[in-house]
């Protein structure tokens, strides 16, 4: 047994040992997805325990019910056993591994020298300044963004692919249908697994007191994060459909997709980061939270300094933080298969692979 696969197999086993008791007892059905997939099943095979782990959105009221955690003698702690292994599932399917490994172990640490890092670089690059353009584009020419970004936006998203792919693989997904997504996107816009199963929240930072604050801030970021992507979008579609070139006004679709996403994207990163400061780190994975923190607040940091960047527009300060938005988003897309970025993937996955097995074939 090589050094890496040891800790995937001992949070494994803890998981199995764990729902094994939770199969027995069934007391929280209808807190979320994951105890009716669990209790679908008499034996869990490592690709069941794995698409458990990545149904469980980590809200913690099964730990705050249950009759079984500490001083018993059982110990449950389902929220941080499904979190070990939703963890080293990500680890074991990110491409390239070592990257991913290493991102885990020293992830702020990694954050801050790629921001800095390609910042630096776009500083250097702004020193050859283009012979003419408007904006942005008098600082860094057209070309230069396309070729640094095509890729850098591309290759993490194949990675990514492949890392999908391998956990589909695992948990034994079957061709995929519309009703399927369907229903795995409406779960998604909904945040149902964070709604503690009746609306009244999720248990997160406040141990046995609920509150809807994490779902409403997940859901802050999620749709900020969507619209920038749609802002970016539609600033190409007018580029090289309709040969409308940047700078765009305020009343453009580009502004008005992406400024209110940068306000979304930064409002609830911070929100985010917040609620986890607050929360016992016993019930999440262990030795990951330094690395979900640093990537937590690049994401924040990323819709911020776009913000920011526009607000700056025409003044001195155009270069440097046009130097450390690009910077920061770079380091977005690079970090998307080995980071936390990559949850949204596999979570869709997994809501993708229930509903596979909840709704019946027509
Ligand atoms: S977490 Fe505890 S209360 Fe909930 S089903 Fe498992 S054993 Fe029962
Ligand atoms: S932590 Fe929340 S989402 Fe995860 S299994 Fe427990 S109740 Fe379900």
């Amino acid at each position: 047994m090589s050094l890496d696969t040891a800790p995937a197999l001992d949070a494994l086993a803890e998981a199995r040992r764990q729902s094994e008791i939770c199969n027995a007892c069934r007391y929280c059905e209808g807190y979320c997805d994951v105890f009716p997939a669990m209790f679908r099943e008499r034996v869990f095979s490592d690709g069941d325990l794995t698409q458990l782990a990545n149904l469980c959105h980590n809200c913690r009221g099964c730990y705050y019910a249950c009759q079984y955690t500490e001083p018993h003698e059982f110990a449950l702690n389902v929220p941080a056993a499904l979190a070990n292994v939703r963890a080293e599932s990500w680890e074991r399917y990110a491409w390239p591994g070592a990257f991913g490994r290493l991102f885990h172990r020293s992830g702020a640490a990694l954050t801050v020298v790629l921001v800095l890092g390609i910042a630096a670089l776009f500083l250097v690059i702004g020193t050859l300044r283009p012979a003419s353009g408007e904006g942005f584009y008098a600082h860094l020419s057209h070309a230069a963004m396309v070729a640094i970004f095509a890729p850098a936006f591309l290759l993490p998203l194949l990675a990514l692919a492949v890392g999908v792919r391998r956990y589909w693989q695992e948990v034994g997904g079957a061709p995929i249908k519309w009703r399927h997504l369907r229903a795995a996107g409406q779960r998604t816009a909904t945040m149902k697994n964070l709604s503690g199963g009746q609306g009244q929240g999720c248990n997160f930072e406040k141990g046995d007191r609920y509150t809807n604050a994490r779902r409403h801030a997940h859901q802050s970021v999620l749709w900020g994060f969507l619209l920038c992507f749609a802002s970016t979008t539609s600033g190409t579609v007018l580029h090289y459909a309709f040969d409308m070139p940047a700078p765009y006004g305020l009343l453009s679709l580009p502004k008005l997709l992406g400024i209110p996403g940068g306000l979304l994207l930064t409002v609830g990163t911070i929100g985010l980061a917040m609620l986890k400061k607050k929360a016992n780190p016993a019930l999440g994975a262990e030795g990951r939270s330094g690395g979900e923190m640093a990537f937590t607040l690049l994401l924040g940091f990323t819709g911020f300094s776009g913000l920011i960047l526009y607000a700056a527009t025409g003044t001195a300060l155009v270069a440097p933080l046009l130097a450390l938005h690009l910077g920061a988003v770079l380091a977005l897309f690079l970090l998307i298969p080995s980071s936390k970025m990559a949850h949204g993937a596999y979570r869709f996955a997994a809501l993708v692979r229930d509903a596979q097995i909840r709704i019946p074939s027509e």
